[in-house]
């Protein structure tokens, strides 16, 4: 009898294991037809100077509205895009709309010079593509200043080459571009990096602003990576931040910029320009001052 019920048991399981791989099989054929048909928009997220509250860029964010689920979350089609390559077009189609989009936003706002765009990297773009190539062309296309660029290594994965990765950030770094480390504390990244990868900024994992008015824990390693960052001259982000208590305690911990709900959901091209015009306060300070202002 329990053998049986084993059985059938396997049965139900294996039906199961079919319908994901299944399902996952098709997600995978249709993010390949977005590809393909370009079905991707950028969101922008406000980042803002703690201490003047001055917006200081935008994160670019992916958004995949698909035929028939309609919106499909970046950490559904991400991970897939990882392990399938597809990052690679992906990402590269982000670089240079990210770039076009600021370009747009430098010619018609006042003060938007001085914005920074940042744009998420996955690791697998480094290893299967010329990175570089794609980004001074995206530059050069756009005739923008590499300071205003930001590269975030996302965490989704482990770095795998470590020594590879240096040699491309370093190539990144020569041209001028800035590199910052997503979701820091929360994934692969190794302190022993701290060491030798080209960084200029850490973003602080929003499991960390999480409760940070409650949990001791989560408030003494964010003040943590805070003056570690500071001691490695490194900027430092907060994720993530909902509410006034989470961005008064950030800003009592002397941390340089703010991104979340707070000030701002990421938004659509024409939203993030309406928030800009009414906001009036871009950032005045010019990229290569950053180091004392904002
Ligand atoms: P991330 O780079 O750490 O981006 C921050 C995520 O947190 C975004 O989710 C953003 O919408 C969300 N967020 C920002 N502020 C708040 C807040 O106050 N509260 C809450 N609950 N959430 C907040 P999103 O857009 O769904 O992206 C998820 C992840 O997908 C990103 O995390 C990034 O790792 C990845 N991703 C997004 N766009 C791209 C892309 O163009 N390329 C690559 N490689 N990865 C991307
Ligand atoms: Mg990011
Ligand atoms: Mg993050
Ligand atoms: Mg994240």
């Amino acid at each position: 009898r329990a053998k049986t019920s084993g059985k059938s048991r396997f049965k139900v399981f294996s039906k199961k294991l079919h319908r994901i791989t299944h399902e996952a099989q098709e997600l995978e054929n249709d993010l390949r037809k977005a590809v393909e048909r370009n079905a991707f928009t950028l969101f922008y997220q406000p980042i803002i100077c703690s201490r003047t509250e001055a917006l200081q860029g935008f994160e670019a964010l992916i958004r995949w509205a698909h035929p028939v689920k309609g919106k499909v979350p970046s950490s559904h089609f991400i991970p897939l895009a990882e392990e399938t390559g597809l990052i690679v077009p992906i990402g590269q189609w982000v670089i240079e709309t990210a770039c076009r989009q600021l370009k747009a936003w430098r010619a018609r706002i006042p003060g938007a010079l001085n914005l920074t765009m940042s744009v998420n990297i996955s690791a697998q773009q480094f290893v299967h593509n010329d990175l570089e190539q794609i980004i001074e062309n995206a530059l050069r296309a756009t005739d923008l200043p590499p300071g205003c660029l930001m590269v975030e290594l996302t965490e989704g994965s482990v770095i795998e080459k470590p020594e590879v990765m240096i040699v491309h950030l370093n190539r990144l770094r020569k041209i001028g571009i800035k590199i910052a480390i997503d979701d820091f504390g929360a994934g692969y990244f190794s302190l022993a990096y701290l060491k030798n990868f080209p960084l200029d900024c850490l973003k602080i994992d929003k499991i960390f602003v999480d409760e940070i008015n409650t949990s001791h824990e989560n408030l003494q390693i964010a003040k943590a990576i805070i003056i570690l960052a500071r001691n490695l001259d490194l900027k430092v982000v907060a994720e993530g931040i909902e509410d006034h208590e989470q961005l008064e305690i950030m800003r009592g911990l002397n941390c340089n910029f703010i991104q979340g709900y707070y000030y701002s959901k990421p938004l659509s091209a024409r939203d993030a320009e309406d928030w800009m015009q009414k906001k009036k306060t871009v950032c005045t300070s010019k990229i290569s001052d950053r180091s004392t202002i904002c």
